[in-house]
């Protein structure tokens, strides 16, 4: 069996990959965003009878399209009072929610949001971003930043005289 040849591309921002055949020079344009076009590697059969195996790497800064209902809420605010959003797409690095309401919101504000990223968690999760941006209209832009550290409750400190 013939070693195939294993090209690696990068999906961009408008879920599309361009994939070219190194044998006839044919390049064919993917979409990717579907869920089932959302294997990693797939193989292609160019008309030109070279056939060639395809790797795709999605970048940290890869965005899906999402439709989940969340909730969030400022740091202060308490959980019962967080506001619903719906998380319009994800990636490894953040999230856009979209908001039905203006919120007093600015950039660089820490916001706890709790989702279920899919339908394999079977309970919400909860994240902080960081506001990246906030429009009314287009809502919030958020990364995520790593929890304060959960510490231990540990005796308080006894002051020393
Ligand atoms: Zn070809």
């Amino acid at each position: 069996m013939a070693t195939k040849i294993i090209q690696k591309y990068f999906v961009n921002q408008q879920d599309e990959v361009t994939i070219q055949c190194r044998t006839c020079g044919r390049t064919q344009t993917l979409f990717i965003a579907s869920p089932e076009n959302k294997k990693h590697s797939f193989n292609i059969n160019c008309p030109c009878s070279a056939s060639f195996s395809v790797t795709l790497e999605f970048r940290q800064d890869y965005r899906e399209k999402t439709h989940i209902i969340g909730h969030f809420r400022a740091l202060s605010t308490p959980r019962a009072r967080a506001r619903s959003c719906i998380i319009a797409d994800q990636s490894k690095g953040g999230l856009l929610l979209q908001i039905t309401e203006e919120v007093p919101i600015k950039q660089d504000d820490h916001v706890i949001v709790s989702y279920r990223p899919d339908s394999s968690f079977s309970q919400e999760i909860e994240k902080t971003l960081r506001v990246c941006h906030y429009h009314p209209e287009h809502g919030i832009g958020g990364a995520f930043i790593d929890p304060p550290p959960q510490r231990e409750t540990r005796p308080r400190q006894v002051a020393l005289h």
